[in-house]
């Protein structure tokens, strides 16, 4: 193992890059994880999580949930804003919510909401079962909740509950009839609102949310339609109630430029607005904060050029420096980070069930009586060794290939005269390629020869379940094993899930700072599991998976570190993943009738004598097992 070592694996798989100080590779070849930010000694093995899962009895796949990476992000948030208003001497307070929807999970919100705490922290919602969620999860009369997208009246009626209770609750305005539907209930009931505006920026974001912003945007008001709002309140004799304007201009924004840009126009707006008369108190800047999911610290659409210090401190001035120049008191800053308050904290951990190579390489190929001129050429060739060159072995083979397919659809070549020499084409391939390595060469027309020979690691999970945005955006989620990280991965591999969709893959994969469309990874060894992380899952994924090929939801681990016994960790909570039943329930299948049915079949073959009753009866009992059980591979 002299050539190799934890170094190389760190620079192969970047996990320092992506980890944000979260996850590492330890000395031992395992990742190791710090996740509490004011004690980054206090690390936990992920090995030994595996393990103890393992003993536990739970099978993977698995989520696995570090609720003290969820408080450290909440904690470091806050903080940081906290102390670039002290350092700017900015006059007004942070006041950030979580947006839900990047995470329903109760647990969730519940560990959000009691780390948010101090900060008085709040909530974010973007619908009627979402709304119903905050006014139940945040009780704190100090902090706030932020009520966004389309809504109905019934929407309208829940938020005005939540002001009867005391609530900081905001309805921000996204088009006008929802505040011509909101002021007459208002009155009915006798309820002082608290309104929000939102603003269709004007500043064109990039990456995958653009469409958030500009004259296109599905949400916001343009500057004309706030002051009609404006007018209207004003006539309504309500103008008091309006307290916040609101803007959001797209999710992952990798550029803090945009970012910049985009507080400006806010900052501005919000100024113009208190010098018109109206009452705002507060400045809400979306979400948007980015997540380096490849580790680049690039513009690219999984990276962002800039840190959290540094987007806290651009707002924070920024908006300072407009109020200040605009003579208007500074605003309570209000952020929605959803993104970067979860994706770290939690990740699925699964194991790999097999090796796809591209084309069998153990068929018998001497040579018998008669054979073929093609098979004969293509021996040759192989037996050839680097006789030639190896562009030149390649052409020849390429043709000798190309020549049998021909011959085998005139039937001309028999089953194994085919057999033999496709098995031959791929061990000059897989020859040349090592030979290729060896020299340190490069061949630009051989560059494809990486990709034809990476074999497919079947990886039990799925990705339309558990890493939607991989599949729907390209998303780039960085995916490690769990331990041999002291040794050489020598495969080179993709990454195929469970389904039956030949999308179900993952396409793009971190190998040092580039992305490539394969990934080295460790032989598989007999009898012993091969356990893969699929990181930075918490925000989206998490929630958003859908039941292709019936795959549910995956089991839960929830860990925490001990306190007081550094090192260590427990299993605070296990919640297990959607039976085969459940799923099914879903989609309208009455399971029960179904365990009958088949039960009534097993039944006529034990009458008619075919099978013995005990027979039957296990048979019967295997069938209600599997509906009561995981919708995943099992792995004994
Ligand atoms: C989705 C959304 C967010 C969360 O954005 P992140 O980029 O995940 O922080 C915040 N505010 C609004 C209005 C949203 O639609």
């Amino acid at each position: 193992m002299s050539d190799w070592n934890i170094e190389q694996a760190e620079e192969l798989y970047g996990v320092n890059r992506w980890g944000a100080g979260y996850f590492s590779i330890g000395e031992n070849g395992n990742i190791k994880i710090a996740p509490n930010h004011r004690y980054p000694d206090i690390t936990i093995d992920m090995n030994d999580v595996v393990e103890e899962i393992k003993a536990e009895g739970i099978e993977f796949p698995a989520v696995i949930r570090f609720h003290d990476i969820l408080r450290s992000q909440v904690e470091i948030i806050n903080e940081t804003f906290a102390q670039a208003i002290a350092d700017a001497d900015y006059q007004g307070e942070y006041c950030g919510v979580f947006p839900i929807k990047v995470n329903q999970m109760r647990e969730v919100v519940e560990e959000i909401m009691d780390a948010g705490e101090p900060y008085d922290y709040g909530l974010e919602a973007g619908s009627k079962p979402e709304l119903m969620a905050v006014l139940a999860y945040n009780d704190n009369p100090n902090a706030l909740t932020i009520l966004n997208g389309y809504k109905d009246k019934d929407y309208l009626t829940l938020a005005l509950l939540g002001r009867q209770l005391r609530r900081k609750m905001i309805i921000v305005i996204e088009k006008y009839s929802e505040l011509e539907m909101l002021i007459p209930l208002a009155k009915q009931l006798g309820v002082e609102p608290m309104i929000g505006l939102r603003s269709k920026m004007m500043v064109r974001s990039s990456g995958k949310w653009a469409g958030s912003s500009g004259d296109r945007a599905k949400f916001g008001l343009s500057i004309a339609e706030i002051l009609n709002v404006i007018e209207r309140l004003r006539e309504e004799d309500m103008l008091h109630c309006a307290k916040l304007l609101h803007f959001h201009i797209g999710s992952q924004l990798s550029d803090i430029r945009k970012i910049k840009e985009a507080v400006t126009e806010g900052a501005r707006l919000y100024a113009k607005l208190v010098q018109e008369g109206v009452p705002l108190e507060y400045l809400d800047i979306g979400g948007g904060l980015g997540i380096d999911y490849d580790g680049t610290s690039s513009t690219t659409d999984s990276s962002r050029n800039y840190s959290t210090e540094e987007y806290v401190a651009d707002v924070v001035w920024g908006v300072k420096q407009i109020c200040d120049l605009e003579n208007v008191a500074h605003p309570n800053i209000v952020s929605e980070s959803g993104r970067a308050m979860t994706a770290h904290h939690s990740c699925v951990v699964t194991n790999i069930v097999g090796e796809i190579k591209p084309a069998g390489t153990d068929f018998d190929v001497s040579a018998s009586d008669n054979e073929h001129i093609l098979v004969k050429n293509m021996r040759e060739l192989y037996l050839s060794g680097d006789q030639y060159h190896p562009q030149e072995r390649y052409n020849d083979a390429a043709g000798y290939k190309q020549n049998a397919y021909e011959a085998f659809k005139l039937g001309i070549l028999s089953l194994p005269e085919m057999a033999k020499l496709d098995t031959m084409y791929w061990r000059i391939l897989t020859d040349i390629h090592h030979s290729l390595d060896e020299e340190n060469q490069f061949i630009q027309e051989l560059e494809e020869l990486e990709d034809m020979l990476a074999s497919q690691y079947l990886c039990n999970f799925s990705i339309f379940q558990s890493a939607a945005d991989t599949w729907a955006i390209g998303q780039v989620l960085p995916i490690v094993p769990i331990s041999r990280l002291d040794e050489k991965p020598q495969v080179r591999c993709s990454i195929a899930d469970i389904t039956c969709d030949s999308d179900g893959k993952l396409s793009k994969y971190i190998e040092g700072t580039e992305i490539s469309d394969n990934i080295p990874m460790h032989t598989l060894k007999k009898g012993e599991d091969y356990h893969v992380g699929l990181f930075l899952t918490g925000a989206y994924q998490d929630v958003m998976g859908d039941m292709h090929n019936l795959f549910g939801r995956l089991t839960e681990v929830h860990v925490y570190c001990h306190d007081d016994e550094p090192g260590d960790f427990y299993i605070e909570e296990v919640v297990p993943g959607t039976s085969a039943e459940k799923v099914l329930q879903t989609m309208q299948y009455n399971t029960e009738s179904m365990a009958k049915t088949v039960k009534k079949q097993i039944d006529r073959q034990v009458r008619k004598g075919k099978l013995a009753p005990r027979e039957g009866v296990r048979w019967t009992n295997f069938y209600e097992r599997c509906l009561a059980g995981s919708t995943y591979l099992s792995v004994d």
